[in-house]
């Protein structure tokens, strides 16, 4: 049995920071574990422009605590928030200006503050065309939101009526498939090409939706896509240990302040960043495929974004520690996923 896992510094594909205290009080939980991260553009207002994500990503930076290991190397990748009037120049201006790492698309109202997202592709499409011939990647937030169709079931829809449709029509459009939760979605995404992939969180390994349920609602396990049958956990597990470079590390980490989630009408976003590496750790060793862990976490992603990989590595060591309870002070505390669990691989400092 082997008590250290060594591989080259991970990067997390998709993570939400918010901003100001909320920004400061998270971002170092996945500075220390990740040398990159792609950063959902979801503000209020949304990051829309290349002058909006250049300030955002400079209020990061500034963020980030100079003493934190790994901080000097931490680099967000920023995204374009996806609207109905987006100009395809001021896309291309911000890719070609090292700003949008990615284009983020939000159907409208789809999740928390999406609803600037785009109401009908055929408005976007000169925006998708353009990026298609820039091989810069749209990443999906992939779920239809007709009130008619059940939240257990909009992701699955939401590949047959719009993303199958979308590449169809521009197959050279590259497309990360974000936070799969289906067997749907990873079959789709297994069989779709060297333009299509998807990210998995570390929350959707781990839960199904018998959890939100478990002995009464459990605000801090509801997010968006929601958490499916276990059937549907079972593939997804299957699909971020099988080695296929399709499949990549994105925690979706997306911190809600405790009382915006205990509330009768609580936010949706499970907050991993505290422990995401360790926890996806867990689920490569229980799946008896560590030997394939590198390749999701730390190769695969730069792959598709055509980006290097990371030449440092980080270690994690067999050694039971407790995921913190908090994070962030005051009504700003946030509860993350798997509070107060012991956890089996801990980040050796
Ligand atoms: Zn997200």
């Amino acid at each position: 049995m082997t008590d250290t896992i060594t591989l080259r510094r991970p990067d997390d594909w998709h993570v939400h920071f918010r901003d100001d205290a909320m920004l400061r009080a998270v971002l170092p939980c996945t500075a220390r574990r990740f040398a990159r991260a792609v950063v959902m553009p979801n503000l209020v207002p949304p990051v829309s422009d290349v002058a909006a994500a250049r300030a955002y990503r400079e209020r990061i930076v500034a963020a980030l605590p100079p003493e934190l290991p790994g901080a000097a190397e931490f680099t967000p990748l920023m995204t374009c928030y996806l609207t109905d009037t987006t100009d395809p120049a001021e896309v291309a201006r911000g890719h070609a200006e090292g700003v949008f790492t990615a284009v983020k698309l939000y159907p409208a109202h789809a999740t928390t503050h999406s609803a600037h997202g785009v109401t009908d592709i055929d408005r976007v499409m000169p925006v998708l065309e353009h990026m298609a011939g820039l091989g810069m990647p749209l990443l999906v937030h992939g779920e239809v939101t007709d009130p008619d169709v059940d939240v257990f079931d909009r992701e699955a829809v939401f590949i047959g009526r719009v993303l199958d449709p979308l590449r169809r029509r521009l197959p050279d459009l590259r497309i990360v498939l974000e936070h799969v939760t289906t067997e749907e979605a990873v079959a789709y995404v297994s069989g779709g090409g060297p333009n299509l992939a998807a990210t998995i969180t570390a929350h959707h390994l781990v839960i199904n939706r018998n959890a939100i349920f478990a002995g009464g609602i459990r605000p801090h396990l509801y997010c968006l896509p929601i958490a499916k049958r276990e059937k549907h956990r079972l593939a997804l597990r299957r699909a971020a240990t099988s080695g296929n470079p399709a499949f990549f590390l994105g925690t979706d980490s997306a911190p809600h302040a405790v009382p915006t989630k205990e509330t009768a009408c609580g936010c949706a976003g499970i907050f991993s960043a505290p422990a995401a590496l360790e926890i996806y750790a867990e689920v490569f060793e229980e799946e008896a495929a560590l030997d394939r862990f590198e390749a999701f976490a730390s190769l695969n992603g730069p792959k598709f974004y055509r980006l290097p990989v990371n030449e440092r590595r980080v270690t994690l060591r067999r050694e039971a520690w407790t995921a913190p309870q908090s994070v962030g002070e005051g009504d700003l505390a946030v509860q993350p996923f798997r509070a107060g669990e012991t956890l089996r691989w801990r980040l050796a400092s």
